[in-house]
């Protein structure tokens, strides 16, 4: 390729770092000014720009920029700077690109599949330049981040998290593909907005919508065969989430993170705040505010882990967990009315409508927030959990910030410091009487990306639920005494790549133990063999 084409394709590019050996072997004499620059101050110079811009969504738009014109350097910055950047190209950046997208849009990226694409989807798969496809993140944008109907301009969100299967996880950039599934949108703003980029129409639902997803689960296969990992973000409007997982589980590797990721760093913290609480998973009660997707998902999850390590049965763990919906507490009485995945959650009790009666009923170890709706951890819950409670553990996982159950000040204050915290949105540091607390924040995160990557290492062919178990305790595992020290249940993300790494190798031998694995023969030593899969973003020498 001519050295005008090398610098202008983004996974070549190398910017002022091509050597004057390239330069002269690639014919880009001349097309650079004459300094060459390591890629380590390429990224020192960067860093310095983007901590320039004040406004969040311009430091996003300069990293889309930056990820079109340098993958590599956009890579090694997210890697080597990821608890500042991550807010940045994800949560909460991302949200407000993706309101945005219309007027911010410049080049497409990833695929969009709409109705006007119904009967084609193979081809339009088959427009995609890269053949070796291991991750597929796909959404219709109806409800997603808790930013409600979002349409065509979801985009944003497997963008952004598929940059962080190869920042967090070491999946190859060309491996990756994102994908909107555009049916229309219920958002009325949007519709009336003259640069949305979606169809103009309001969602398709019911038949038209499920056979347009059947087309397209079913093209993905044959392009792309049994091992390409799909990572669903998608909420049928009349269905949902639970229904559309059960149904492709068993002739797909699919992956739903608002449920399944949500569940496993939940339980992982879990796991982790064991240690501090003693007694095992079956000896504690849980109640939690909130019995949608990831309500139920995490209550579920803990109810397999029991499972696991006492050997009883599902149904007998359960008991251990209480859930209060809208309505208040879920119990047998309710059981008519409830939505089927509700169903398993009704215990024998009396009606209760208020969350701190239920707590006071209940005398839970555990009390977990994913409602959605902020400040429903009053001073009276969560005084009434200290009451309870040696070391009350509290979860207040509604996203964004201000949706939060109660903030970690509230936690540590009410508690009289005695809480072990963690919350959805990320908190700082809060000192209490002398000592200095570090919230933990359950993000998921933490787990897609070396799941990913271990059920790619493996070439898993189905996603199985010990897999998710096995995430999390290899996520629980990496938790230090030290962090304990300072409240934390959750490792710091700046060793990211390394606790993906011992992930992506527990999920990978699961996957082996349950005969899902179809890369043989196994690896000897897991972890240095994800490590060894994972993407470097270092500039390879061009000769
Ligand atoms: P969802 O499916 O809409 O479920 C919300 C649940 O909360 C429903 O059961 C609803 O009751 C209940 N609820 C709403 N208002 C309530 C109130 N005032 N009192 C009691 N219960 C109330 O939502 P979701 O997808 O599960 O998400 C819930 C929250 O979890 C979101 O804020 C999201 O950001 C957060 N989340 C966090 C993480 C993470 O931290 N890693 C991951 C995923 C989700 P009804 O069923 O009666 O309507």
């Amino acid at each position: 390729a001519s050295g005008y084409t090398l610098m202008r394709d983004p996974r070549h590019n190398k910017g002022l770092a091509f050597t004057e050996r390239e330069r002269d072997a690639h014919y880009l004499r001349g097309l650079l000014p004459p300094i060459v620059l390591s890629q380590e101050l390429q990224e020192k110079r960067i860093m310095h720009m983007l901590r320039q811009y004040k406004v969040p969504l311009q430091r996003y738009m300069a990293m889309m920029d930056l990820q079109e014109r340098n993958e590599r350097l956009f890579y090694k910055l997210l890697i080597d700077n990821v608890e500042e950047l991550l807010p940045v190209v994800y949560t909460p950046t991302v949200g407000e690109a993706c309101q945005k997208y219309g007027s911010i849009f410049r080049r497409p990226q990833g695929l969009y599949i709409s109705l006007k694409e119904k009967g084609k989807i193979l081809e339009v798969l088959k427009n995609w330049p890269e053949r070796s496809v291991q991750v597929i993140v796909v959404t219709d944008g109806e409800r997603i981040l808790g930013l409600g109907d979002l349409g065509c301009q979801g985009m944003g969100i497997p963008v952004g998290k598929l940059s962080l299967y190869t920042a967090l996880g070491g999946v190859r950039p060309s491996a990756c593909l994102p994908i909107t599934i555009d049916v229309g949108t219920n958002n009325e703003k949007l519709l009336n907005n003259e640069f949305y980029i979606g169809l103009r129409q309001r969602r398709a639902t019911g038949q038209e919508y499920a056979e347009l997803l059947h087309e397209f689960m079913s093209a993905v296969k044959q392009n792309y065969g049994e091992k390409v990992l799909i990572q669903v973000i998608i909420d049928f409007a009349n269905h949902n989430a639970f229904e559309l997982l059960a149904r492709y589980r068993s002739s797909h590797l699919v992956f739903n993170d608002d449920i399944q990721g949500t569940a496993s760093v939940v339980l992982a913290g879990l796991l982790a705040a064991l240690k501090l609480l003693g007694g095992t998973l079956a000896d504690h009660r849980f109640l939690f505010l909130g019995a949608g997707e990831a309500g139920t998902g995490i209550a579920e999850l803990i109810a397999l882990e029991m499972s696991k390590q006492t050997g009883n049965p599902i149904e007998e763990n359960r008991k251990k967990i209480w859930l209060v919906d809208s309505k208040g507490l879920i119990v047998d009485s309710r059981k008519h009315s409830l939505q089927h995945f509700k169903k398993p959650w009704a215990h024998e009790h009396e009606p209760v409508s208020k969350l701190v009666d239920a707590v006071k009923a209940i005398k839970p170890t555990v009390l977990i927030g994913t409602s959605g709706v902020g400040k429903q951890f009053t001073r009276e819950v969560v005084e009434a959990m200290a009451s309870i409670n040696e070391k009350p553990l509290i979860m207040a996982l509604s996203n964004p910030t201000s949706q939060a159950e109660c903030t970690a000040e509230e936690a540590y204050t009410w508690s009289e410091g005695r809480a072990i915290f963690a919350s959805g949105s990320p908190f700082d540091p809060f000192e209490y009487d002398g000592k200095v607390f570090v919230p933990g924040q359950a993000n998921n995160a933490y787990i897609f990306p070396g799941f990913g990557l271990g059920v790619i290492m493996s070439g898993a062919i189905r996603v199985h639920d010990d897999m998710l178990l096995t995430a999390s305790e290899a996520l629980a595992a990496q938790v230090t005494e030290e962090h304990f020290k300072k409240g934390l249940i959750y490792p710091p993300f700046s060793d990211i790549r390394k606790i993906s790494a011992n992930i992506a190798a527990k999920v990978a031998a699961k996957a082996y133990e349950l005969g899902l694995a179809s890369h043989l023969p196994q690896p000897e030593d897991l972890v240095k063999y994800a490590e060894s899969c994972m993407y470097s973003p270092v500039y390879r020498s061009y000769r």
